[in-house]
């Protein structure tokens, strides 16, 4: 099945509107992607009629509202293919989901001398809560080298994942090199160990099918607004076998069961971990942001968002003095593209770009180890989604070259 992307990007206002005079191509989805009217309506709907706080009201809309906001949970269940909603935890998003594995499981679990694997591709997101836990506890953090071809080296993973692996915790989808991880190897790998495995799935779930059963993590994190949710939600799913030993990162109301003067209990899975009142909207929002990309399918949106770079790569990579980073066989590459043009700064291309209406970003897009073992300071970067089409990748392109004419030859 194909998807009409011309046909769905109407129901994304803010996708029509100019920008510098000329009509917005909007490349920057793997830093936040837009919403469709369905995912707004949600959003109005919600504070329109059945505004009221979850699980503590006995009300009308306390009971509407705790059946939307836990039908949101059922719905990101059955969306990521966990075995019980009980694992699905809402959080703010996959920045707090990581944080909180590495506050909870770390404090319960990680002990001097053992070791933390990520890569060089991780995001500092991935990157930081390890390195506190290992400070934390004196253990080490350990990097799984990138190949020259831009691929997770899985002859390094097998040899730094070991006995004294406790977690190892990788991107499924690099957000600069583009690269789907192989992530199943890499849980099987942690487990013969006697390691957990931990994905950050902030670039994997927006864009293509996830089953957490079948990939077999302990734990999977995710953000609501990459994939055309609202800001400040997100999921940390995690096994109910490790959850049910964890203690909670914060306390609070709506986490307990009882308070006593001295000490307390906590609620049962998923609402022990979730103290104070939630992100209601975005969780409900966040459903409708699912039933959304269900209707189209993500079978559907991963095998349309390769077309579009099976397209846009080679007409990139034809660009003379253009290098993209990551593997450069379209078949390897997902929508997000990192490039520079030679001798500019990628700060002065996005610029350019965005004088053509085309936006992407510039920077070290929260990868400092990964730039500095690529050895690049910065790099600019488009992203496509399902809303995006071939036009826009014609804009992409055309923008570059007027780019790289305008600081060859000044203004025609
Ligand atoms: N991991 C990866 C791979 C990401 O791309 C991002 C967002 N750029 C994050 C983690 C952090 O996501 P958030 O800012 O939504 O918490």
């Amino acid at each position: 099945m194909t998807l009409d992307a011309a046909k769905l990007r109407r129901e994304f206002p803010i996708l029509d509107q100019l920008v510098n005079d000329e009509p917005l191509v909007y490349l920057d989805n793997a830093a936040t992607t837009q919403k469709p009217q369905a995912v707004l309506d949600a959003l109005t709907a919600y504070y329109q009629h059945d505004n009221a706080n979850v699980h503590r009201g006995v009300h009308t809309l306390a009971e509407r509202a705790t059946h939307a906001y836990e039908g949101a949970r059922e719905k990101v269940r059955r969306f990521i293919n966990a075995k019980e909603s009980a694992e699905v935890l809402f959080t703010r998003g996959t920045t707090t989901s990581l944080n909180w594995i590495a506050k909870s499981f770390g404090d319960a679990f990680v002990e001097a001398g053992d070791e933390i694997v990520i890569s060089y591709m991780e995001h500092h997101s991935n990157i930081i809560p390890w390195q506190q836990l290992a400070a934390r506890k004196q253990a080490k953090l350990v990097y799984i080298d990138v190949t020259a071809d831009g691929f997770l080296d899985l002859e390094d993973a097998r040899r730094k994942i070991g006995p004294k692996t406790k977690i190892v915790a990788i991107a499924h989808v690099s957000n600069v090199l583009g690269v789907i991880n192989p992530v199943a190897e890499l849980t099987q790998l942690a487990h013969e160990n006697g390691g957990i495995m931990v994905i950050d799935g902030a670039q994997s779930t927006p864009h293509m099918p996830v089953d957490v059963q079948a990939l077999d993590c302990d734990f999977y994190a995710f953000s609501g607004h990459k994939m055309c949710g609202p800001t400040g939600i997100g999921v940390l799913y995690g096994k109910r076998a490790w959850l049910d030993r964890m203690e909670p990162v914060e306390f609070g109301g709506e986490m307990i069961d009882f308070v006593n003067l001295y000490d307390s209990t906590w609620k049962e899975l998923p609402w022990k971990f979730e103290a104070g009142t939630p992100n209601i909207a975005g969780g409900i929002a966040l459903g409708a942001a699912i039933d959304y990309l269900t209707a189209i399918g993500m079978q559907t949106i991963h095998e349309y968002e390769q077309s579009l770079v099976d397209y846009a790569l080679p007409k990139l990579l034809a660009i003379d003095g253009l290098t993209v980073y990551g593997p450069q066989d379209p078949a390897h590459h997902t929508g997000v593209i990192a490039f520079n043009l030679e001798g500019l700064h990628p700060h002065d291309v996005a610029t350019a770009l965005d004088m053509e209406g085309v936006a992407v970003r510039a920077g070290h897009h929260c990868a400092q180890p990964l730039l500095n073992y690529l050895k690049v300071p910065a790099t600019a970067r488009a992203s496509f989604y399902f809303y995006n089409t071939k036009e826009d990748a014609d804009r992409l392109v055309d923008a570059i070259l007027a780019t790289k004419e305008f600081f060859q030859h000044g203004p025609i």
